[in-house]
C-alpha cells in the first residue's frame, strides 16, 4: 500500500530528525530529498561544471547515479557507487546546493527521481516541495517550522555531532538566512507551504513533543 507523507519546511526545521524517528516508529521509509540535491553539488563541484554552462549541466545529469541505502540505522548516499554521506555537509555544498537546486534541469532529473523512488511505498518524503509539487496528492502534508535563530542552533549541534568545528553560529545563522531567501525566493519551486498542509512549529516544542503531534496528523488519515 502506497502512503505518502510531504514533510516541507526551511533548512535546519528538524524534518530529517522528525522524519526519521516518526518512520522508525510507524513502519514509514524515509527519503531526504535534500540530500540529493546535495549529491549533485558534490558531482558538479568534483567535476568543475560552473552552473552557468546549461549544456554542461544537463549533459552532466546524465551521468549522475544517486543511491540511498540503510547502514546501522541511518541514511547514506551514494554518488555514482562513492559513499558522499559526509561530503555532502561541507560548507562549500552548504552554500553552493541552493542555486543548484534552482537549475531547472537539475530540478526536473531529481523529481522525476523521487516519483520513481517512491512509487508504492508508505514513505515519508522530507524536503521544500514535496506537498506543493513533487506529491501534491501526498496523503498528509505537514510544514515544519522555527525561528532562524533556532534552526541555526540546531544545524550547529548536528556538526558537532558528526566532528565539524570549523563552523561558527554565526557563519551558519547566515547561511540559514541566505539559503531561506533563496529558497522562498526562487522562481523554480519555491519553499512555501502547501495551502492543505498542516503547520508545525518547533521552535518552542522537545523532539518527542514534534514527533507526537505529527504521529497523531498521520494516524488520524491512515
Ligand atoms: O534539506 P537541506 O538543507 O539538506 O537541502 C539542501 C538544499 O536543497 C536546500 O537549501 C534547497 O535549496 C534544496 N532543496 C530543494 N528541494 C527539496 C529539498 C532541498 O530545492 N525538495
Amino acid at each position: 500500500m502506497s502512503f505518502i507523507v510531504a514533510i516541507d519546511g526551511p533548512a535546519g526545521s528538524g524534518k530529517g530528525t522528525i522524519a526519521k524517528l516518526v518512520a522508525d516508529d510507524l513502519g514509514f521509509l524515509t527519503m531526504d530529498t535534500g540530500a540529493m540535491y546535495r549529491c549533485v553539488t558534490v558531482y558538479f563541484i568534483e567535476n568543475q561544471i560552473s552552473l552557468e554552462e546549461e549544456e554542461k549541466v544537463e549533459n552532466s545529469l546524465e551521468k549522475i547515479q544517486i543511491d540511498m541505502k540503510d547502514i546501522d540505522g541511518t541514511q547514506n548516499f551514494f554518488l555514482n557507487g562513492e559513499n558522499v554521506s559526509t561530503k555532502i555537509r561541507t560548507k562549500e555544498v552548504d552554500s553552493l546546493v541552493s542555486q543548484v537546486s534552482h537549475l531547472v534541469p537539475v530540478r526536473l532529473a531529481m523529481v522525476h527521481l523521487q516519483r520513481k523512488l517512491a512509487e508504492g511505498k508508505k514513505i515519508i518524503m522530507e524536503g521544500r516541495d514535496i506537498g506543493t509539487n513533487v506529491f501534491p496528492n501526498a496523503d498528509v502534508k505537514i510544514y515544519l517550522d522555527a525561528t532562524p535563530e533556532e534552526r541555526a542552533r540546531r544545524r550547529m549541534e548536528q556538526n558537532k555531532a558528526k566532528g565539524i568545528n570549523n563552523i561558527s553560529f554565526e557563519e551558519i545563522l547566515e547561511n540559514v538566512k541566505f539559503r531561506d531567501y533563496n529558497d522562498m525566493t526562487s522562481s523554480v519551486a519555491p519553499l512555501k507551504k502547501a495551502e492543505d498542509a498542516i503547520t508545525v512549529d518547533s521552535s518552542n516544542l522537545t523532539i518527542p513533543q514534534v514527533v507526537e503531534r505529527v504521529e497523531n496528523i498521520i494516524k488520524e488519515r491512515m
